[in-house]
């Protein structure tokens, strides 16, 4: 069966199922054991693994005490003397709902218009136990060889994969020492060819709180007496990065970025064009901060750049009246560059908030996620020619590499533990499918092309591991 129709006939009618399902991480349902609804959707994964068999291939969904369950799919090599490990991963936790999806849309409400299978969690990261399915099933039927292969398709990755050190440690034995790592939960920078994820930022996020007076009490009276908790937090925010131009000022916040990944970034560029922005859905005559599309492909993947994404102490408009409020707390999100140490950035960034109040104020940082990113290692040349085949074969155009601006923890954590792997990191995030935002799509031509694109990587990965070539 071609993958197009087993994606058809066989995987699509299970992300429907899928779709359905609220299986929000725990981090955004904290009663996820008794709501049942994570169990679910690894059942459901489970059921359709088994109900399409491959060869050599042993199942278990593992459970530690009071953790979210795993999914563990391993998979004899295709011939006996295969040598080499080739892990797969993927997660069936969700994001929460979010507002703003269009009529008819809804976050479990699947829906498929244009090619597209619209709802939370199809395309990050449903489809990725699926298609990694997919790759080996074909390399099967076409009688093509495979090395052993490892899926570990994990339940807590929203929440930032708490869980994952847990049962890395557990499976251990096995997992065994995986040489080529291939990752399905990245982005791509279009729909029309294969990209590799160089690296990934990392994330420190926490609450600023400021702290003015006891009591909200008349503004009339107040103000040019007690400063404004919320001025005081534009101060402390502008030590942080600048107002004008979004850059972070200090210099433990940064990193080199290596001349290899500016070079990439410039043809990313090149390809992407206008689209490096253009996929964000600006308001009319709203500009991209910079100008330069490869500029812009490094600002999103190794500069650190703050947000402000949530706040208290601020009543909603109706409700507020002509008060000076006795607080403002602001819910910061600092994405830092690739190999700057998270715990390190926290305490910085405490440091510089925390340092000298204004006027006195209680000013406090309580840092909540702290994640360092990740930075690949260097690529051997026949992955990079496997990927680069793979990509002109399926999508007629050569394969494209690009940092991601967002954070994966499990890839920091497990290139601290596999230093010797090669690690191929995509997916299909591209322009508009919105993770974790509203109108969330799988673009199912596209996930049809790089099922094809893994099947050929680790065909390829097979081959070389049986010549016996050095694979570092
Ligand atoms: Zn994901």
């Amino acid at each position: 069966m071609k993958i197009s129709q087993f994606w058809d006939e066989e995987i699509v009618p299970a992300l429907i199922e899928y779709i359905r399902i609220p299986a929000k991480s725990p981090h955004f349902d904290s009663d996820w054991q008794r709501n049942g609804h994570i169990e679910a959707a690894v059942q459901l994964a489970a059921r359709w693994c088994k109900a399409h068999p491959l060869q050599g291939m042993s199942l278990e969904v593992v459970r530690l005490e009071g953790r979210t369950p795993l999914l563990l799919v391993q998979i004899e090599p295709s011939r006996k003397e295969s040598n080499g490990t080739v892990l797969l991963y993927g997660h069936l936790d969700k994001q929460p709902e979010m507002s703003g999806w269009r009529e008819a849309l809804g976050p479990w409400t699947p829906v498929i218009e244009k090619g597209r299978l619209y709802g939370r969690g199809g395309a990050d990261d449903g489809y990725a136990v699926f298609a990694a399915f997919g790759a080996l099933r074909a390399l099967q039927e076409q009688k093509r060889p495979h090395a052993r292969c490892v899926m570990l398709i994990e339940c807590c990755e929203e929440s930032g994969s708490y869980d994952l050190p847990a049962y890395l440690e557990a499976l251990s034995p096995r997992i065994g020492k995986p040489d080529l790592v291939i990752g399905l939960d990245s982005g791509c920078g279009n729909y029309e060819q294969l990209w590799g994820t160089t690296s990934l930022r990392g994330l420190v996020n926490g609450v600023l709180s400021i702290e003015v007076l006891t009591e909200g009490v008349h503004s009339g009276d107040a103000s040019g007496v007690v400063a404004s908790s919320f001025r005081i937090a534009r101060a402390l925010l502008d030590r942080l990065d600048d107002s004008r131009t979004g850059m972070v000022k200090d210099k433990a916040l940064h990193a080199a970025i290596p001349a290899e990944r500016v070079a990439q970034a410039k043809l990313a560029a090149e390809v992407l064009g206008e689209q490096a922005w253009r996929k964000f859905p600006f308001v009319p005559g709203m500009q991209p901060m910079l100008g330069e599309a490869a500029e812009l492909v490094l600002n999103r993947s190794w500069r650190p750049m703050l947000a402000v994404t949530g706040a208290e102490g601020l009543p909603p408009r109706a409700n507020a009246g002509n008060v000076l409020r006795p607080k403002t707390e602001l819910l910061l999100s600092l994405r830092i560059p690739p190999p700057v140490d998270a715990q390190a950035a926290a305490q910085r960034v405490k440091q510089i908030l925390e340092a000298d109040p204004p006027y006195g104020a209680r000013v406090r940082f309580e840092a909540g996620q702290a994640a360092t990113g990740w930075h690949a290692p260097q690529t051997v040349p026949w992955l990079q020619q496997a990927l680069g085949a793979a990509s002109r074969k399926h999508f007629g155009k050569d394969v494209m590499w690009m940092g991601e601006g967002g954070t994966i923890p499990f890839m920091a954590m497990l290139g601290a533990k596999f230093p010797q792997a090669q690690f191929f990191i995509t997916g299909v995030l591209g322009p508009h499918s919105n993770a974790h935002g509203p109108n969330e799509f799988l673009d199912l031509g596209y996930a049809v092309k790089l099922t094809a694109c893994v099947a050929d990587v680790i065909a390829a990965h097979a081959a070389q591991a049986g010549a016996g070539a050095l694979r570092r």
